[in-house]
């Protein structure tokens, strides 16, 4: 049975790395079926809780949904108001200033559990266009 509880989550962390759209639960829940159909939605639901309690994965809350993300390292996240896709951003020089200044306030704040929302290249494109015509 301990074989069998690996392997799911295996397959589960897998999909999660495979995808690199920060898919919500429900997305992740069909991709893991497309590849194992015998994985029970409460198997995936009961995985992510622990991968996310274990802080293997994170999670992202846009205030519609919850992403998922495998990638647990110092990055943040833009979220695309238009296209609702969630975009990596490596560069934390800036961040790591703010982080200073409101440390010095005495909380501690979390890198990666950082949103800000606007809009991803493609939109800002697709934006611009429509105020040139
Ligand atoms: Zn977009
Ligand atoms: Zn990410």
């Amino acid at each position: 049975m301990r074989e069998r509880n690996t392997k799911q989550k295996e397959v589960i962390l897998n999909t999660l790395m495979e995808n690199k759209r920060h898919p919500t639960i429900q997305e992740l829940v069909e991709e893991v079926n497309q590849k194992d159909a015998s994985i029970g939605q409460a198997t995936i639901y009961r995985n992510v809780k622990k991968l996310l309690k274990e802080k293997e994965i994170i999670q992202i809350p846009t205030g519609i949904e919850n992403h998922l993300d495998y990638n647990h390292h110092d990055h943040y996240h833009i979220y695309c108001e238009k296209c609702h896709q969630i975009i990596d951003m490596k560069n934390l020089a800036p961040l790591k200033e703010l982080q200073e200044k409101i440390e010095q306030e005495g909380v501690e704040i979390n890198l990666g559990h950082i949103l800000l929302t606007g809009l991803c290249a493609k939109c800002k494109g697709e934006k611009n266009e429509k105020v040139s015509l």
